[in-house]
């Protein structure tokens, strides 16, 4: 059975309804996704948040708790609007013979939408997005994996290719969440499929000190670590940001004992998660300025917007809209006023004097770019980027076995 003949009917069981993992092309070899740089090359991480809803209440969430427990959810047929529209827009384009969209389900907890919603939505999307009008498509899931059950795993062993993501925080979420956490990712290795974890830095980590971290994950099977920083947004501004987010110079140090804590442990023949930002930083390098902006990606909100962060007030992060796609074309939103100056604001690096001038500048982790804070490191971690460039070829030398790009 083909993907495009596959139906979803709720008599069948979830078996039934299931794609096979062979029934997956990979991403063409040459297809080089660090240099499609942006949507309109061709290339689309379609940050997909149409439900905002999640049980929990983490202190770095930039949700708040109105948004979390009761925000609408963008119906089924909605989403299969906004994905026509995107699909529009790509028939317009004749030039473009591939095009890959990476569907990104991140939220809220994209699990608590339910595995109805999940299916009816995969499925409109891969009839949307066939191979024949030359797209390649692929879905990654983040989930704080608490109130998922089993059937998830299945979900994320066909839809996700085998591999899900999932947030590790350490004990920020408390230790009854660090208890489930844990037990449901050795239930998932153990079943064969890939996790990858992603991280804020925050001080329960700090406490428990990088090269602890590493350990756990390793002891964990995780394939891929990621580690951000931690942001100051609308709901953590207070005595939570306060409480927990350390400085830039302390993530710097941090990501640099557990990058050489990596090395030891790969130089020891042991299997070692791969490092997020290592890659990103290295794979970048010597890339053109377009490879460090977020010209690739936007979130759609539940209402039809698409977004992405942005900061006012120096650093304090909210999303900045550039139009909705239930009322406009997905042209109309990608040429708006507002992501045009989104994009020149990246382009010109918010016009931080030491950013301009800085040679990092193309490969730092400046995700979205902003002012850094004086008196501490900036927000690309130049330390950090100093430390793996300095150490870049005996960093590389054991990376032989794991793909350096993001
Ligand atoms: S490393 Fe820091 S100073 Fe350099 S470009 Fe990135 S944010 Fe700016």
């Amino acid at each position: 059975m083909s993907k495009s003949e596959l139906k979803f009917s709720r008599k069948k069981t979830i078996g039934q309804i299931l794609p096979e993992q062979s029934d997956y092309k990979d991403i063409p070899a040459d297809f080089d996704q660090n240099m499609q740089l942006s949507i309109e090359n061709g290339f689309f991480v379609f940050t997909m948040m149409p439900s905002l809803r999640c049980s929990l209440n983490c202190p770095h969430c930039y949700l708040s708790l109105e948004q979390r427990r009761n925000s609408p959810i963008m119906s089924v047929d909605q989403l299969e609007i906004a994905c026509k529209k995107v699909d529009e827009y790509y028939s317009g384009k004749t030039h473009l013979k591939r095009k890959v969209i990476v569907f990104y389900w991140y939220g809220g907890e994209p699990t608590d939408m339910g595995l109805d919603y999940m299916l009816d939505a995969f499925n409109r999307i891969e009839k949307i997005f066939t191979e024949e009008k030359g797209y390649y498509v692929r879905h990654d899931i983040l989930t704080s994996l608490i109130k998922i059950d089993e059937a998830w795993f299945d979900i994320f062993r066909t839809w996700g290719r085998g591999h899900f993501q999932t947030s590790f925080d350490g004990l920020m979420r408390g230790k009854g969440y660090m208890r489930l956490w844990d037990k449901r990712v050795r239930e998932a290795t153990a079943k064969g499929l890939s996790v990858s974890t992603i991280s804020v830095v925050n001080n329960e980590l700090m406490e428990d000190g990088p090269e602890a971290v590493l350990d756990y994950l390793c002891e964990l099977e995780v394939d891929e670590a990621s580690f951000l920083p931690f942001m100051l947004n609308e709901q953590n501004v207070g005595n939570k940001y306060e409480k927990y987010a350390p400085p830039m110079s302390g993530y710097s140090d941090f990501m640099i004992k557990l990058n050489t804590h990596w090395y030891k442990l790969k130089s020891e023949g042991k299997k070692v998660p791969y490092i997020g930002q290592m890659s990103y930083v290295i794979s970048r390098k010597g890339m053109p300025p377009a490879a460090n902006i977020p010209g690739q990606t936007m979130f759609l909100l539940p209402e039809g917007d698409f977004v992405l962060p942005d900061y006012r007030d120096g650093y304090l992060e909210y999303m900045k809209p550039f139009g909705n796609i239930l009322e406009q074309t997905f042209e109309e939103i990608l040429t708006s006023k507002s992501r045009k100056e989104y994009i020149r604001k990246q382009w010109t690096r918010n016009r931080n004097t030491e950013c301009v001038t800085c040679t990092h500048k193309n490969n730092c982790i400046m995700e979205f770019w902003k002012p850094n804070r004086e008196g501490d490191d900036c927000f690309g971690a130049k330390k950090y980027v100093d430390w793996l460039i300095n150490n870049e070829s005996k960093l590389n030398s054991l990376s032989h076995d794991q793909p350096l790009m993001f």
